[in-house]
Protein backbone atom coordinates (compact mmCIF):
# COMPACT_ATOMS: atom_id res chain seq x y z
CA UNK A 1 0.00 0.00 0.00
CA UNK A 2 1.23 3.93 -0.91
CA UNK A 3 0.58 6.65 1.02
CA UNK A 4 -0.37 9.62 -1.17
CA UNK A 5 1.85 12.58 -0.04
CA UNK A 6 1.98 16.16 -1.98
CA UNK A 7 5.89 16.12 -2.47
CA UNK A 8 8.92 13.38 -2.22
CA UNK A 9 12.11 15.22 -1.96
CA UNK A 10 15.67 13.08 -2.55
CA UNK A 11 19.05 13.65 -2.21
CA UNK A 12 22.53 12.07 -1.76
CA UNK A 13 22.42 13.47 1.77
CA UNK A 14 20.20 13.79 4.74
CA UNK A 15 21.23 15.32 8.04
CA UNK A 16 17.88 14.80 10.22
CA UNK A 17 18.74 16.50 13.56
CA UNK A 18 16.43 13.55 14.85
CA UNK A 19 17.16 12.65 18.33
CA UNK A 20 19.11 10.04 17.03
CA UNK A 21 21.27 12.67 15.09
CA UNK A 22 20.61 10.30 12.07
CA UNK A 23 22.52 10.63 8.98
CA UNK A 24 20.88 9.36 6.12
CA UNK A 25 22.91 8.59 2.97
CA UNK A 26 20.67 8.43 -0.58
CA UNK A 27 17.87 9.37 1.19
CA UNK A 28 14.01 10.89 0.40
CA UNK A 29 11.52 12.99 2.50
CA UNK A 30 7.75 12.50 1.96
CA UNK A 31 6.03 15.88 3.01
CA UNK A 32 2.30 16.36 2.89
CA UNK A 33 0.08 19.85 4.06
CA UNK A 34 3.30 21.43 4.73
CA UNK A 35 4.62 18.78 7.35
CA UNK A 36 6.99 16.03 7.15
CA UNK A 37 5.33 12.41 6.65
CA UNK A 38 8.37 10.14 7.06
CA UNK A 39 12.10 10.43 5.78
CA UNK A 40 14.77 7.71 5.19
CA UNK A 41 16.32 5.65 2.66
CA UNK A 42 14.81 6.44 -0.57
CA UNK A 43 14.26 3.18 -2.21
CA UNK A 44 12.24 2.73 0.92
CA UNK A 45 10.90 6.07 1.09
CA UNK A 46 9.74 6.37 -2.12
CA UNK A 47 7.85 2.87 -2.50
CA UNK A 48 5.69 3.42 0.49
CA UNK A 49 4.96 6.98 -0.80
CA UNK A 50 2.43 7.85 -3.88
CA UNK A 51 4.03 11.41 -4.69
CA UNK A 52 1.62 14.42 -6.70
CA UNK A 53 5.51 16.06 -7.43
CA UNK A 54 8.94 14.99 -6.65
CA UNK A 55 11.93 16.77 -6.52
CA UNK A 56 15.21 15.41 -7.25
CA UNK A 57 17.84 17.27 -5.72
CA UNK A 58 20.73 14.95 -6.72
CA UNK A 59 24.09 15.14 -5.22
CA UNK A 60 22.69 17.59 -2.22
CA UNK A 61 22.85 17.38 1.35
CA UNK A 62 19.46 18.12 3.08
CA UNK A 63 19.17 19.42 6.78
CA UNK A 64 16.58 21.44 9.01
CA UNK A 65 16.57 25.03 8.13
CA UNK A 66 18.56 27.09 10.32
CA UNK A 67 16.74 29.16 13.32
CA UNK A 68 18.22 32.34 13.42
CA UNK A 69 17.73 32.51 17.44
CA UNK A 70 17.89 36.58 17.87
CA UNK A 71 17.94 38.90 14.76
CA UNK A 72 16.50 42.40 14.01
CA UNK A 73 15.88 41.63 10.05
CA UNK A 74 15.01 44.69 9.42
CA UNK A 75 18.43 46.63 10.45
CA UNK A 76 19.92 45.32 7.09
CA UNK A 77 19.27 48.98 5.86
CA UNK A 78 22.25 50.11 8.14
CA UNK A 79 24.32 47.33 7.32
CA UNK A 80 28.04 49.15 7.24
CA UNK A 81 26.70 52.19 7.96
CA UNK A 82 29.01 52.66 11.25
CA UNK A 83 31.49 50.14 12.30
CA UNK A 84 34.44 49.24 14.35
CA UNK A 85 33.28 51.21 17.33
CA UNK A 86 31.81 50.16 21.09
CA UNK A 87 28.22 48.92 21.49
CA UNK A 88 27.20 52.39 23.39
CA UNK A 89 28.35 54.54 20.73
CA UNK A 90 27.53 52.57 18.14
CA UNK A 91 23.74 52.73 19.66
CA UNK A 92 23.58 56.39 20.59
CA UNK A 93 25.73 58.06 17.89
CA UNK A 94 24.55 56.43 14.59
CA UNK A 95 22.22 54.03 15.42
CA UNK A 96 19.31 55.69 17.29
CA UNK A 97 19.16 58.67 15.73
CA UNK A 98 18.37 57.12 12.60
CA UNK A 99 16.34 55.45 13.86
CA UNK A 100 13.88 57.64 15.37
CA UNK A 101 12.94 58.74 11.74
CA UNK A 102 11.99 55.10 10.67
CA UNK A 103 8.91 54.67 8.96
CA UNK A 104 7.33 51.27 8.40
CA UNK A 105 8.02 51.42 4.66
CA UNK A 106 11.96 51.47 5.55
CA UNK A 107 11.25 48.72 8.45
CA UNK A 108 9.46 46.47 5.70
CA UNK A 109 12.07 46.70 3.14
CA UNK A 110 14.97 46.41 5.23
CA UNK A 111 13.14 43.28 6.80
CA UNK A 112 12.28 41.86 3.49
CA UNK A 113 15.60 42.03 2.30
CA UNK A 114 16.33 40.32 5.89
CA UNK A 115 14.05 37.38 4.65
CA UNK A 116 15.69 37.43 1.33
CA UNK A 117 19.71 36.99 3.00
CA UNK A 118 18.01 34.11 5.47
CA UNK A 119 16.51 31.88 2.75
CA UNK A 120 19.92 32.93 0.42
CA UNK A 121 21.97 31.06 3.33
CA UNK A 122 19.76 28.53 4.80
CA UNK A 123 17.42 30.32 7.17
CA UNK A 124 14.02 29.42 7.60
CA UNK A 125 12.92 30.83 11.15
CA UNK A 126 14.01 33.64 13.33
CA UNK A 127 13.06 35.21 16.75
CA UNK A 128 12.97 39.28 15.75
CA UNK A 129 12.64 42.20 18.05
CA UNK A 130 12.61 45.71 16.58
CA UNK A 131 10.66 49.06 16.23
CA UNK A 132 7.51 49.15 14.13
CA UNK A 133 7.01 45.42 14.04
CA UNK A 134 3.82 45.07 12.11
CA UNK A 135 6.02 46.03 9.13
CA UNK A 136 9.02 43.19 9.98
CA UNK A 137 5.96 41.01 9.97
CA UNK A 138 4.18 41.71 6.83
CA UNK A 139 7.90 41.62 5.19
CA UNK A 140 7.88 38.12 6.71
CA UNK A 141 3.97 37.43 5.62
CA UNK A 142 5.36 38.09 2.34
CA UNK A 143 8.64 35.90 2.14
CA UNK A 144 7.18 32.82 3.77
CA UNK A 145 9.63 32.64 6.54
CA UNK A 146 8.40 31.49 10.05
CA UNK A 147 9.04 34.24 12.76
CA UNK A 148 8.75 34.84 16.59
CA UNK A 149 8.50 38.39 16.93
CA UNK A 150 7.97 41.60 19.21
CA UNK A 151 7.71 45.34 19.65
CA UNK A 152 11.25 46.76 20.98
CA UNK A 153 9.38 48.32 24.08
CA UNK A 154 11.37 51.06 25.72
CA UNK A 155 10.90 53.38 28.36
CA UNK A 156 10.73 56.54 26.37
CA UNK A 157 8.71 57.26 22.90
CA UNK A 158 9.59 55.34 19.77
CA UNK A 159 9.05 55.67 16.12
CA UNK A 160 5.83 52.88 16.71
CA UNK A 161 4.13 54.58 20.15
CA UNK A 162 4.38 57.64 22.48
CA UNK A 163 4.95 56.08 25.81
CA UNK A 164 5.02 52.66 27.02
CA UNK A 165 1.62 52.13 27.98
CA UNK A 166 1.13 52.75 23.93
CA UNK A 167 3.68 50.43 23.55
CA UNK A 168 2.18 47.38 25.27
CA UNK A 169 -1.33 48.67 23.70
CA UNK A 170 0.76 47.78 20.44
CA UNK A 171 1.51 44.12 21.61
CA UNK A 172 -2.15 43.11 22.50
CA UNK A 173 -2.58 44.73 19.06
CA UNK A 174 -0.26 42.64 17.01
CA UNK A 175 -0.85 39.87 18.51
CA UNK A 176 -4.92 39.92 17.77
CA UNK A 177 -3.85 41.43 14.49
CA UNK A 178 -1.23 37.69 13.75
CA UNK A 179 -2.06 35.52 15.61
CA UNK A 180 -4.27 33.25 13.27
CA UNK A 181 -1.13 33.47 10.57
CA UNK A 182 0.57 29.70 11.35
CA UNK A 183 4.07 31.67 10.40
CA UNK A 184 3.94 34.18 12.12
CA UNK A 185 4.21 33.92 16.23
CA UNK A 186 3.92 37.29 19.08
CA UNK A 187 6.73 37.76 21.58
CA UNK A 188 6.55 40.46 24.23
CA UNK A 189 10.24 42.90 23.71
CA UNK A 190 11.36 44.62 26.40
CA UNK A 191 14.78 46.34 25.19
CA UNK A 192 16.94 46.05 27.76
CA UNK A 193 17.40 46.74 31.07
CA UNK A 194 19.32 49.93 30.29
CA UNK A 195 15.95 51.11 28.56
CA UNK A 196 13.58 50.26 30.80
CA UNK A 197 12.32 50.89 34.33
CA UNK A 198 11.46 47.81 36.71
CA UNK A 199 7.84 48.53 36.57
CA UNK A 200 7.75 48.85 32.73
CA UNK A 201 9.91 44.97 32.80
CA UNK A 202 7.50 43.55 35.31
CA UNK A 203 4.66 45.08 33.34
CA UNK A 204 6.13 42.98 30.11
CA UNK A 205 6.53 40.27 32.25
CA UNK A 206 2.72 40.23 33.17
CA UNK A 207 1.40 40.65 29.72
CA UNK A 208 3.60 37.75 28.66
CA UNK A 209 1.65 35.51 30.98
CA UNK A 210 -1.71 36.83 30.79
CA UNK A 211 -1.00 36.24 26.84
CA UNK A 212 1.05 32.71 27.26
CA UNK A 213 3.42 34.34 24.93
CA UNK A 214 7.39 34.41 25.26
CA UNK A 215 9.69 37.06 26.47
CA UNK A 216 13.17 38.23 24.39
CA UNK A 217 15.40 40.63 26.35
CA UNK A 218 18.50 41.73 25.31
CA UNK A 219 20.83 40.64 28.82
CA UNK A 220 24.37 40.59 30.20
CA UNK A 221 25.55 41.96 26.92
CA UNK A 222 28.48 43.88 28.09
CA UNK A 223 30.23 44.88 31.29
CA UNK A 224 29.06 48.75 30.34
CA UNK A 225 25.78 47.15 30.53
CA UNK A 226 26.47 45.63 34.27
CA UNK A 227 27.62 48.82 35.35
CA UNK A 228 24.58 50.94 34.29
CA UNK A 229 22.28 48.36 35.96
CA UNK A 230 24.44 48.24 39.17
CA UNK A 231 24.54 52.03 39.63
CA UNK A 232 20.83 52.38 38.53
CA UNK A 233 19.28 49.87 40.38
CA UNK A 234 21.98 48.32 42.90
CA UNK A 235 22.09 44.95 41.26
CA UNK A 236 23.85 43.23 37.82
CA UNK A 237 21.57 42.22 35.07
CA UNK A 238 20.95 38.53 35.99
CA UNK A 239 19.97 38.84 39.06
CA UNK A 240 17.68 41.91 38.74
CA UNK A 241 15.78 40.35 36.18
CA UNK A 242 15.40 37.81 38.11
CA UNK A 243 13.94 39.75 41.06
CA UNK A 244 11.81 41.33 39.32
CA UNK A 245 10.23 37.80 38.04
CA UNK A 246 11.71 38.03 34.48
CA UNK A 247 13.46 34.73 33.88
CA UNK A 248 11.05 31.78 33.36
CA UNK A 249 10.98 28.89 31.21
CA UNK A 250 9.15 31.65 28.87
CA UNK A 251 12.06 33.98 28.20
CA UNK A 252 14.82 33.61 25.67
CA UNK A 253 17.77 36.33 26.91
CA UNK A 254 20.06 37.55 24.27
CA UNK A 255 23.71 37.67 24.80
CA UNK A 256 24.27 36.65 28.14
CA UNK A 257 28.04 37.34 27.88
CA UNK A 258 28.86 39.18 31.06
CA UNK A 259 27.95 35.87 33.52
CA UNK A 260 28.92 34.82 36.94
CA UNK A 261 29.06 31.41 37.65
CA UNK A 262 26.42 31.82 40.13
CA UNK A 263 24.45 33.74 37.21
CA UNK A 264 24.98 30.96 35.14
CA UNK A 265 23.45 28.52 37.89
CA UNK A 266 20.61 31.17 38.00
CA UNK A 267 19.41 31.52 34.63
CA UNK A 268 19.79 27.11 34.47
CA UNK A 269 17.16 27.20 37.64
CA UNK A 270 14.59 29.06 35.65
CA UNK A 271 14.48 27.33 32.78
CA UNK A 272 15.62 30.40 30.34
CA UNK A 273 16.97 29.72 27.36
CA UNK A 274 19.71 31.73 25.83
CA UNK A 275 20.65 33.20 22.08
CA UNK A 276 24.07 33.37 21.49
CA UNK A 277 25.47 35.91 19.55
CA UNK A 278 29.32 35.24 18.79
CA UNK A 279 29.58 37.57 15.96
CA UNK A 280 28.33 40.43 17.29
CA UNK A 281 29.74 40.12 20.67
CA UNK A 282 33.17 39.98 18.94
CA UNK A 283 33.23 42.88 16.53
CA UNK A 284 31.61 44.95 19.72
CA UNK A 285 34.20 43.32 21.63
CA UNK A 286 31.41 42.82 24.14
CA UNK A 287 33.38 39.67 24.98
CA UNK A 288 32.71 35.90 24.86
CA UNK A 289 29.33 34.44 26.33
CA UNK A 290 30.57 31.42 28.47
CA UNK A 291 28.58 28.78 26.27
CA UNK A 292 30.01 25.26 27.57
CA UNK A 293 29.43 26.66 30.81
CA UNK A 294 25.67 27.17 29.96
CA UNK A 295 25.46 23.92 28.22
CA UNK A 296 27.14 21.84 30.79
CA UNK A 297 24.29 23.39 33.08
CA UNK A 298 21.59 22.05 30.49
CA UNK A 299 20.65 25.87 29.32
CA UNK A 300 18.71 25.42 26.31
CA UNK A 301 21.47 27.60 23.84
CA UNK A 302 20.56 28.88 20.47
CA UNK A 303 22.78 30.88 18.08
CA UNK A 304 21.61 34.45 16.43
CA UNK A 305 23.12 36.68 14.20
CA UNK A 306 22.15 39.84 15.92
CA UNK A 307 21.25 42.86 13.61
CA UNK A 308 22.90 42.84 10.19
CA UNK A 309 24.36 46.81 11.76
CA UNK A 310 26.50 44.56 14.15
CA UNK A 311 27.72 41.42 12.39
CA UNK A 312 27.12 42.56 9.18
CA UNK A 313 25.40 39.39 7.62
CA UNK A 314 22.46 37.48 8.75
CA UNK A 315 24.19 34.32 7.66
CA UNK A 316 23.98 31.14 9.97
CA UNK A 317 26.35 29.30 8.34
CA UNK A 318 29.08 31.64 8.65
CA UNK A 319 27.95 32.44 12.70
CA UNK A 320 28.10 28.25 13.28
CA UNK A 321 31.86 28.71 12.13
CA UNK A 322 32.68 31.67 13.92
CA UNK A 323 30.96 30.05 17.73
CA UNK A 324 33.02 26.94 17.10
CA UNK A 325 35.95 29.08 16.59
CA UNK A 326 35.42 31.36 19.36
CA UNK A 327 34.54 28.91 22.21
CA UNK A 328 37.84 26.89 21.30
CA UNK A 329 40.14 29.83 21.43
CA UNK A 330 38.11 31.56 24.80
CA UNK A 331 38.88 28.13 26.35
CA UNK A 332 42.27 27.66 24.82
CA UNK A 333 40.89 23.88 23.70
CA UNK A 334 40.05 22.76 20.53
CA UNK A 335 37.80 19.98 21.61
CA UNK A 336 35.37 23.05 23.17
CA UNK A 337 32.13 23.12 21.23
CA UNK A 338 32.63 20.65 18.50
CA UNK A 339 30.90 20.72 15.41
CA UNK A 340 27.80 18.29 16.08
CA UNK A 341 27.22 20.57 18.99
CA UNK A 342 27.21 23.98 17.16
CA UNK A 343 24.96 22.48 14.68
CA UNK A 344 22.41 21.46 17.75
CA UNK A 345 23.10 24.88 18.88
CA UNK A 346 21.58 26.51 15.30
CA UNK A 347 18.56 23.99 14.64
CA UNK A 348 17.57 22.56 18.16
CA UNK A 349 18.63 25.02 20.63
CA UNK A 350 17.01 27.84 17.84
CA UNK A 351 13.77 25.93 18.11
CA UNK A 352 14.57 26.28 22.14
CA UNK A 353 14.80 29.98 21.92
CA UNK A 354 11.64 30.36 19.92
CA UNK A 355 9.88 28.46 22.37
CA UNK A 356 8.57 26.55 18.76
CA UNK A 357 8.57 22.93 18.93
CA UNK A 358 9.34 21.29 16.25
CA UNK A 359 11.56 23.14 14.41
CA UNK A 360 15.32 22.46 13.57
CA UNK A 361 14.26 18.96 12.82
CA UNK A 362 13.44 16.38 9.89
CA UNK A 363 11.30 13.87 11.51
CA UNK A 364 7.90 12.44 10.86
CA UNK A 365 4.89 15.08 12.41
CA UNK A 366 7.88 18.15 12.38
CA UNK A 367 7.30 21.18 10.20
CA UNK A 368 8.93 20.53 6.27
CA UNK A 369 11.04 23.66 6.94
CA UNK A 370 14.40 22.16 4.93
CA UNK A 371 17.07 23.66 3.04
CA UNK A 372 19.38 22.27 0.38
CA UNK A 373 22.97 22.25 -0.03
CA UNK A 374 25.25 21.44 -3.16
CA UNK A 375 27.90 18.95 -2.77
CA UNK A 376 28.99 19.83 -5.61
CA UNK A 377 30.82 22.42 -4.30
CA UNK A 378 34.19 22.49 -4.24
CA UNK A 379 34.78 22.71 -1.01
CA UNK A 380 32.25 20.24 0.41
CA UNK A 381 34.65 17.95 -1.51
CA UNK A 382 34.79 14.88 0.02
CA UNK A 383 32.39 14.25 2.71
CA UNK A 384 33.77 11.93 5.81
CA UNK A 385 31.37 13.62 8.64
CA UNK A 386 28.53 15.90 7.42
CA UNK A 387 28.12 18.50 10.65
CA UNK A 388 32.07 19.29 10.46
CA UNK A 389 31.46 20.55 6.63
CA UNK A 390 28.21 22.22 7.99
CA UNK A 391 30.05 23.88 10.60
CA UNK A 392 33.36 24.53 9.28
CA UNK A 393 33.66 24.26 5.89
CA UNK A 394 30.01 25.49 4.39
CA UNK A 395 29.50 29.35 3.51
CA UNK A 396 25.25 29.54 3.30
CA UNK A 397 26.60 30.27 -0.80
CA UNK A 398 26.07 26.42 -1.11
CA UNK A 399 22.40 26.93 -0.14
CA UNK A 400 20.14 25.64 -3.42
CA UNK A 401 16.45 25.64 -2.05
CA UNK A 402 15.25 26.84 0.66
CA UNK A 403 11.67 25.18 1.85
CA UNK A 404 9.37 26.49 4.53
CA UNK A 405 6.16 24.33 5.72
CA UNK A 406 6.92 22.52 2.22
CA UNK A 407 6.75 25.58 -0.26
CA UNK A 408 9.84 25.97 -1.91
CA UNK A 409 11.21 29.51 -1.20
CA UNK A 410 14.53 30.19 -3.06
CA UNK A 411 15.93 28.40 -5.44
CA UNK A 412 18.89 28.61 -7.83
CA UNK A 413 19.11 32.24 -7.64
CA UNK A 414 15.27 32.74 -7.18
CA UNK A 415 13.19 34.03 -4.80
CA UNK A 416 9.56 32.45 -5.33
CA UNK A 417 7.61 34.40 -3.40
CA UNK A 418 8.50 38.37 -4.25
CA UNK A 419 10.55 40.33 -6.63
CA UNK A 420 13.96 41.18 -5.39
CA UNK A 421 15.39 43.38 -8.29
CA UNK A 422 12.84 45.57 -7.49
CA UNK A 423 14.12 45.13 -3.46
CA UNK A 424 17.47 45.79 -5.02
CA UNK A 425 15.91 49.10 -6.87
CA UNK A 426 13.88 50.10 -2.99
CA UNK A 427 17.34 49.41 -1.01
CA UNK A 428 19.05 52.44 -3.43
CA UNK A 429 16.32 55.05 -2.24
CA UNK A 430 16.73 53.87 1.51
CA UNK A 431 20.36 54.24 1.41
CA UNK A 432 20.04 57.92 0.20
CA UNK A 433 17.05 58.33 3.08
CA UNK A 434 19.29 57.13 5.80
CA UNK A 435 22.49 59.48 4.19
CA UNK A 436 20.31 62.47 4.71
CA UNK A 437 19.33 61.87 8.11
CA UNK A 438 22.81 61.25 9.20
CA UNK A 439 23.64 64.79 7.43
CA UNK A 440 26.29 62.97 5.13
ZN1 LIG B 1 20.16 42.41 19.45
Amino acid sequence: MTRPCDILIQAACIVTQDAMRTVIEDGALAVTDGTVLAVGPREAVAAAHAPAQVLDLGNALVMPGLVNAHTHAAMTFLRGVADDLPLMDWLTQHIFPVEKHLTPDIVEAGALLGCAEMLRTGTTAFNDMYLIQNATFRAVDAAGLRCLGGEGIFGFPSPAYPDADAGLALVRKLHDTWRHNPRIRQCVTPHAVYTTSPELLQRCQALAEELDLPLHIHLAETTTETAQCQQMFGQRPVPYCHGLGLLTPRTTVAHAVDLTDDEIDLLASTGAAVAHNPESNMKLASGAAPVPQMLARGIAVGIGTDGAASNNSLNMFTEMTSCAMLHKLRCMDPTCAPAQTVLDMATLGGAAALHWPGLGQLAPGCPADLTALDLSSPNLQPMYNPASHLVYAATGHEVRLTMVAGEVLYQDGRFTRFDYPALVAQMRDVRRWVLDKLGR
